[in-house]
């Protein structure tokens, strides 16, 4: 088999009903595209330990078409361990992370093949609107990109996906880098290189439903500040400067008021203020410690990112 120019590469967790219709929408789109990545190209799904008919669907589809291949994880690790997965395994030239669910339209890669051609390394697909998404999911999405590029060097693109086009100079940098935890907006950002957008509308999910809750989006939102800034670290000291400042000044007054007026007792109402702001000071700077402490602990360990149970196609 002759290296492929264009990969596209699909994370899939208990998908079963989306597999065939997206092989045969991308595939179709593909194949109508004047490039001669056209006449060239790989389907790689990463099956990230889905439970249900997924993996028999995906063999089906190789069965069918050659170009569809997979690799099968051992147990669920999540989708930027799929990615990965994803970006270690392919051979294309061109690289393109998409969801199964169709909610990143194929049409796109026509866009982002020729803005690849003219030479960008990095060609993201920014949602220009996010109807399909519920106020509240824009809402954190939106408080979420703020936060990160205030507290971080290395800016995200606001309301890029992982829909985006890589060049393999950019996967190649990507791979080398030592670390377990991968958050792979911010690693492409660190990356640099030269980057345009298309824009997109993002559509609704065709089958099935998100794998996404709330608490599993502020788990990846830690990830992402904590693997990207230590802000949250240094802001401590900054606190802790001003708040014992403070205390210095009231204890100027507080010795100032005794020596004048004498020893009052009164004074429990701001004693339990002060404790309980500190304790509480304290105690959110040591939840914060011990986030940053645990991320250490996980990167010592080396641990692999995924382990493959099966291979699908390729080089078997
Ligand atoms: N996914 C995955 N592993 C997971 C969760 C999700 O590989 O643990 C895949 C999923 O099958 C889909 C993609 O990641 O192809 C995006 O998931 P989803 O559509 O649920 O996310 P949303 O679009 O709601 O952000
Ligand atoms: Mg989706």
């Amino acid at each position: 088999m002759r290296a492929p120019v264009l990969s596209i590469i699909v994370p899939v967790k208990d998908e079963e009903e989306a597999i065939g219709p997206f092989v045969e929408r991308v595939g179709s789109v593909i194949r109508s595209l004047s490039d001669p990545a056209a006449k060239s190209f790989e389907i790689l799904f990463v099956d990230d330990g889905s439970s249900d008919d997924t993996l028999n669907r995906i063999k089906r589809a190789h069965e069918a078409d050659d170009r569809v291949r997979a690799i099968s994880f051992s147990r669920n690790f999540g989708k930027e361990a799929a990615l990965s997965a994803g970006l270690d395994e392919a051979l294309g030239q061109a690289i393109v992370p998409m969801d199964v669910d169709l909610q990143d339209p194929p049409e796109v890669l026509g866009d982002m093949i020729a803005k690849w051609r003219e030479g960008f390394e990095i060609v993201y697909g920014v949602r220009n609107d996010r109807e399909t998404d519920s106020l509240p999911k824009r809402l954190t999405a939106d408080l979420y990109y703020r936060a990160h590029n205030w507290m971080s060097d290395d800016k995200i693109p606001e309301h890029a996906g992982d829909f985006r086009l890589l060049d393999r100079k950019v996967v190649d940098v990507i791979r080398a880098m030592p670390e377990r935890t991968r958050f792979m907006k911010g690693l492409f950002a660190w990356a640099g290189f030269r980057q345009a957008s298309v824009s997109y509308r993002r559509e609704q999910r065709q089958h099935g439903q998100t794998k996404f809750n709330y608490w599993k989006l502020w788990t990846f939102a830690l990830d992402g500040i904590t693997s990207a800034s230590t802000a949250p670290l240094r802001i401590w000291s900054y606190l802790g400067g001003i708040v014992a400042m403070l205390a210095l000044f009231y204890a100027i007054f507080v010795t100032i008021r005794t020596l004048i007026f004498g020893v009052q007792v009164p004074g429990y109402a701001s004693l339990m203020v002060a404790i309980l702001f500190l304790g509480g000071l304290q105690l959110l700077s040591l939840g914060i410690l011990g986030e940053y402490v645990g991320r250490i602990l996980v990167e010592t360990k080396h641990r692999p990112l995924y382990i493959v149970r099966e291979r699908i196609g390729g080089d078997d």
